[in-house]
């Protein structure tokens, strides 16, 4: 019985001795600044989500690095929107400015222009880190064989007059930056799963430990969880929540991009910043047509009146037709027509014959086609051509690149409001972290690319702005990742 009771007492004080050391580990758990050890094997250093350029970017500088890298992609192809791009990167004081002569161009001045050009909603701290760090981004891709060569540098951007060349071109497009990307993530041994889609986030004590998935595996776990998974461009109902403004835009998107990332990070208490826009571009309501509705030709809002510099840049552009109420007209005439190929006149001839657009002897029938009094389009391609004549446009930039509308038939081709995919998401921080409602970064979480919505402001800044972000945000998030594991 003594020994019974004895025995008892060993037991208790055992008990009490393990229980202090659980509560003991318990508290190390709940503290952010620990490490959690987990009782389970990860099965990778880092799962990157989304196989798009910011994805590939930050899967190759993790495993570069030496890290595990497992890599997710929902589609059955890689590349997301970055794919479609036409791969332009913007940046200044770069090598390839120089090959060409341009050496008085300075991350600062592109710094200025971006915080401008974003209203100041953009981020700071992101326009400053991607501006520095994006000349030697270029640098990467061109060791890795893409061709980012002098003779495609261009100016994109708000006030093109004035913009020294800095966005960047690609020989072979977005197509050509993703295969050289993902070719480089194959040779370093990213683990590569196709068609499978990241569905939820595992979170544990605090910390984000993996992600469930749908396809070849269900469930992941790793040391850091990049979320690279791109806008919601593809998203009518985010579209509709978050930048109604484009409700009615034609989408040229990914159809991966549905905002995953978005609301996978929402549900574990992520927050949001400038939402409200998306990148305007603008295309033909007739389909072949597109890259005529680019051209800078006679624009008329539905009362026949001009409203806009034709030769704007494509977002701005997209900004004064928000305001006409999305759709709008280019006026033609025989000669502008008669400029273009046998396809294009043949694809315009079809569209007349089924009453898509209207072609008519005078510019009073045409009117006559918008329901307006006919004298006001006379009115308007009068007073357009003169600007034409002089030389002087009085909407804006110089007329030089405008042509005039004289001779009849005269035609109206429908251009529709569109748009490039989405800008606002998630807040990161310097470390890429992703940041809380409350203001603490979300341990273990990472965010790079489109899904986040520091860089941007409202209305697109050039073309080449998102790939500079996707480049250097993916580059960051790899680097802390790996900082914070000791890599
Ligand atoms: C026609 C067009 C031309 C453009 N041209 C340029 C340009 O020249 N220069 C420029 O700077 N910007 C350009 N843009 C914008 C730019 O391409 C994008 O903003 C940028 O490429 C986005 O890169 P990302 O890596 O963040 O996302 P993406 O490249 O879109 O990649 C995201 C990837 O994540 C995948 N994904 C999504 N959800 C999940 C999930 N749940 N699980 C697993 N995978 C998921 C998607 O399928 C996709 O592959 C253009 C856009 C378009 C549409």
């Amino acid at each position: 019985m003594q020994e019974i009771t004895g025995n008892r007492t060993i037991w208790l004080l055992l008990t009490l001795l393990l229980l202090s050391g659980w509560l003991f580990l318990a508290g190390c758990e709940n503290n952010n600044d620990e490490i959690v050890e987990v009782d389970r094997n990860n099965d990778a250093d880092v799962v990157v989500i989304g196989g798009g350029g910011a994805g590939l970017t930050a899967a190759i500088e993790a495993a570069d690095r030496g890290a595990d890298v497992i890599l997710l992609e929902k589609m059955s192809f890689l590349g997301g929107e970055t794919l479609i791009s036409a791969g332009i990167v913007h940046g200044a004081g770069t090598s390839v400015q120089k090959e060409k002569g341009i050496t008085d161009d300075t991350w600062a001045d592109l710094y200025k222009y971006w915080r401008r050009t974003g209203i100041f909603h953009n981020n700071s701290w992101i326009i400053s880190v991607v501006t520095q760090r994006v000349p030697e981004r270029i640098d990467w891709l061109r060791e890795m064989g893409a061709q980012y060569e002098p003779d495609y540098l261009s100016v994109s951007g708000w006030d093109m007059d004035n913009l020294p060349m800095r966005a960047h071109g690609i020989a072979g497009g977005g197509s050509e930056l993703i295969e050289v990307l993902s070719n480089r993530a194959k040779e370093l041994g990213v683990t590569i799963y196709m068609e499978t889609k990241a569905t939820e986030l595992i979170e544990e004590n605090g910390r984000i430990v993996g992600v469930r998935t749908e396809g070849e595996v269900t469930e992941l776990y790793a040391e850091a969880i990049i979320i690279a998974t791109g806008g919601f461009g593809a998203s009518q109902e985010k579209i509709d929540k978050y930048a109604p403004r484009f409700t009615d835009a034609v989408p040229i998107t990914a159809s991966g991009v549905t905002g995953d990332g978005l609301r996978m990070a929402q549900e574990v208490g992520a927050k949001i910043e400038n939402m409200g826009g998306m990148i305007g571009y603008r295309t033909s309501g007739v389909s072949g047509l597109a890259g005529l509705a680019m051209r800078p030709i006679l624009y008329v809002n539905t009362e026949g009146k001009r409203f806009v510099d034709e030769t704007a840049f494509y977002a701005l552009m997209a900004e004064a037709m928000i305001k006409q109420g999305g759709t709008v007209y280019q006026i033609l005439d025989k000669k502008i027509y008669e400029g273009l190929s046998e396809d294009v006149q043949k694809t315009i001839d079809d569209a007349v014959e089924n009453e898509q657009m209207p072609r008519k002897e005078s510019l009073q029938e045409l009117g006559e086609f918008f329901d307006i009094p006919g004298h006001i389009l006379e009115e308007t391609v009068a007073e357009y051509n003169k600007s034409v004549a002089e030389g002087l446009c009085p909407l804006g930039r110089s007329a030089d690149t405008l042509v005039k509308v004289e001779e009849p038939p005269f035609f109206a081709l429908p251009v529709k409001l569109a748009h490039l995919g989405s800008m606002g998401g998630l807040v990161i921080n310097e470390k890429t972290e992703v940041i809380s409602e409350t203001g603490e970064p979300i341990p273990g979480l990472y965010a790079a690319g489109s899904v986040i919505g520091g860089f941007l402001g409202y209305v697109y800044p050039g073309s080449g702005a998102a790939i500079a972000n996707l480049l250097v945000t993916g580059t960051l998030a790899a680097e802390s990742a790996l900082d914070f594991m000791g890599k």
